[in-house]
């Protein structure tokens, strides 16, 4: 894994990890805000970036500090506008990549529980539609990211899940190629759908953040999926 943390900066240090922040994120900031202005409270946006914002890092300490219980190395945090990624190195075994990768998307989990919790005990005492608005998009957030990155498309946690299945029953090198390759369909997928959704005029008339975005995922994902699994294959034969 690499350490390098150029175009970052550091925002601070938890549990003995430094969380970066890449300079990209400030513009995806920027685009956001310009594309919410308008139809949105801007104290309200902001609210809502902050906690996306914090959610994100919650989800990347969830990945780090699950690595350090099974023993793994951890490095650092970055958080950039495709997301968060937490440098982690879990001892090679099938259990130890398994409890690293989910437990990312259970800390998601474990705040919608706590998020509906909120709404139950906000609607009991008749709170109001403000901090009820919150808490469901509380919730809403956490549901997104839960969603998104259990998507069985590697480098994803949810295909880096299925490698660590398929793990189980086979060499490693085998879970790699079978999940890369998963990766490799999603992605192109994902570049279809966003390209698709750019292409169509209902877009013309907003920006076309959302489609756009997931065609530029769906190219990372691609791409590094394509990376490893050239990486397996070549592995493969040689042996
Ligand atoms: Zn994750």
């Amino acid at each position: 894994m690499t350490q390098n943390t150029s175009g970052s900066w550091k925002i601070f240090r938890a549990y003995g990890i430094d969380v970066y922040v890449h300079w990209s994120w400030f513009i995806a900031l920027a685009v956001i805000y310009q594309v919410a202005e308008g139809d949105r409270n801007p104290g309200l946006f902001l609210l809502l970036y902050v906690t996306l914002f914090g959610l994100v890092v919650l989800h990347e300490y969830g990945h780090a500090l699950a690595c350090r219980s099974v023993g793994g190395s951890v490095g650092h945090i970055v958080l950039w506008p495709l997301g968060g990624i937490a440098f982690v190195q879990p001892p090679p075994r099938p259990s130890a990549l398994l409890w690293t990768i989910a437990a990312g998307p259970l800390v998601n989990l474990g705040l919608i529980v706590v998020g509906v919790a909120g709404i139950m005990v906000a609607a009991a005492i008749g709170a109001g539609e403000a901090i009820l608005g919150y808490l469901n998009t509380f919730v809403f957030l956490n549901a997104i990211l839960f969603l998104f990155n259990m998507m069985p498309a590697y480098p994803l946690d949810g295909g880096q899940i299925l490698q660590a299945v398929l793990w189980y029953f086979m060499p490693r090198v085998k879970a790699i190629y079978y999940s890369s390759a998963v990766g490799l369909a999603f992605g192109g997928l994902m570049v279809a759908v966003g390209l698709l959704g750019y292409l169509n005029p209902e877009f013309g008339r907003t920006l076309p953040i959302m489609p756009l975005w997931m065609a530029i995922l769906g190219g990372y994902i691609t791409w590094e999926a394509h990376r490893t699994f050239s990486a397996a294959q070549g592995m493969m034969r040689r042996q």
